[in-house]
């Protein structure tokens, strides 16, 4: 049988209707504040990702899909090709090959479709993914650097997501300088991690000289100490940049759009310039980012164009319908933990957990007795409960259950004493 590639997936009804009602909401949204929509190809030459993307790049360092494309004509010469691996790259190639600077005024450009990377694919994470996204670019003199511009984009997305319905996201906010004041900082950096680089994992080794920015970014438990440590971008913000990120901050505030400013979110591109963003969701588990986004403001100039800061975003399609969906089960059960016992001798105790929990007003399910671990946990992703509680020999000599966390599959030990306060406050 012939299957559908590794990362690649078919998108089924009743499934595609909510992927419609996603796409539609997002095009209202978008006329309410003026963009439009912009086509850009599926693939691109090579050298655009490479330079506008950098080299340096997880992306474009490892997960392009590229390819040699002969000749088929005297008239044609063969080309280095790559599926696209986001979609701003090949807005900003649009704008400066079609003029656009020309009007004067500030571009609002959206557009919808799919997104090529070799990733290993997991939950969340494919090879063939989609992406809506939307950028604002523009000569300084249409406005295109002002931090109010910031504000709106951010101001949209909100409006976005209230308009698809998803709630419980966090906003992360980081300013990361510019060309002026970078150079300081990645040398603040490459100083420091040249003292701590041996005690790091090979990636953060490499990138420490390469690409010191990325090493904030490294998810290694062993790391995380050492980056922690490591200089902070605030302090070497110039300050038109202090200036700027503060703006969109007070604007914020006054729009009522809440964040947290997280000094370490670099983005995985290298074009972003000051203001960067990401919006996370609980629902997701690892693969937690919803959207992300940021300024661009040498991008154009980068790519051989005429002067034309922007800033824009991606929200991956796939990550909000899953956080759609999941929100949407958990709606429709108020189960909130399936006490799974592990064998015969366990079931009274099971059956007194739950009890206790039930007396205390959450609402729990006790499994069958098939005492098989995958089995109980998928019969309570069935059922829509959000944790599984396993009572084993094991939990009833230490105190402590097992609580699978069945949205992200995080899996804790919690005492006896603080079940109750675990179950019923969501494990946050
Ligand atoms: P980026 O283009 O890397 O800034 O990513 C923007 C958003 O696209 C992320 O926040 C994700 O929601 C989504 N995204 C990126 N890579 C993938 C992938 N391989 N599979 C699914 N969604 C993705």
């Amino acid at each position: 049988m012939i299957k559908a590639v590794r990362g690649t997936r078919d998108l089924l009804p009743p499934d595609t209707a909510l992927w419609n009602f996603v796409e539609n909401k997002a095009r209202e949204v978008f006329a309410r504040y003026n963009y439009q929509e912009i086509r850009t190809p599926v693939f691109e030459s090579t050298e655009l990702f490479e330079r506008g993307v950098g080299e340096e790049t997880d992306i474009v360092s490892k997960e392009m899909f590229t390819w040699e494309d002969k000749a088929r004509a005297a008239s044609e010469k063969s080309l280095s090709l790559t599926l696209r691996p986001e979609n701003t790259a090949g807005v900003v190639r649009a704008y400066i090959e079609h003029n656009l600077e020309k009007s004067g005024l500030l571009q609002k450009l959206y557009y919808l479709g799919p997104q090529f990377r070799r990733e290993r694919p997991q939950k969340g994470r494919y090879r063939q993914f989609y992406q809506i996204g939307a950028e604002i670019i523009g000569p300084p003199s249409a406005g295109s650097e002002l931090p109010i511009r910031d504000a709106e984009v951010l101001d949209m997305l909100v409006a976005l997501l209230d308009a698809v319905g998803l709630t419980g996201w966090t906003l992360f906010l980081n300013s990361v300088g510019c060309s002026n004041c970078r150079p300081a900082y990645n040398q603040a950096l490459r100083e420091a991690l040249a003292a701590v680089k041996d005690q790091m994992c090979a990636d953060c080794r490499r990138r420490a000289e390469t690409n010191p920015l990325r090493v904030l970014d490294c998810k290694v438990v062993e790391d995380q100490p050492i980056i922690e440590a490591l200089p902070k971008i605030a302090d070497y913000l110039d300050e038109p940049c202090r200036e700027h990120f503060a703006q969109v901050k007070a604007m914020l505030d006054e729009l009522g759009v809440p964040y947290q400013v997280n000094e370490r979110m670099v983005r995985g591109l290298d074009y972003y310039t000051r203001t960067t963003f990401e919006f996370t969701h609980g629902e997701l588990g690892a693969q937690s980012a919803v959207l992300g986004g940021g300024r661009f403001d040498g991008l154009s100039e980068e790519l051989g164009g005429p002067r034309a800061p922007g800033i824009g975003f991606a929200i991956g399609e796939d990550r909000l319908v899953l956080a759609l969906q999941a929100q949407q089960k958990k709606a429709e059960s108020a189960l909130q933990a399936l006490i799974v016992p592990l064998g015969k001798e366990m079931n009274r105790h099971a059956l007194k957990l739950a009890k206790e929990l039930r007396e205390a007003g959450v609402a729990v399910d006790v499994s069958d007795e098939s005492f098989r671990l995958k089995k109980s946990f998928e019969t309570a992703e069935k059922l829509g409960a959000t944790y599984a509680v396993l009572v084993g020999e094991n939990e009833m000599a230490s105190g402590e259950f097992a609580v699978k966390n069945l949205e992200s599959g995080e899996q804790t030990k919690v005492a006896r004493a603080g079940l109750l306060k675990y179950l019923s406050a969501d494990g946050i």
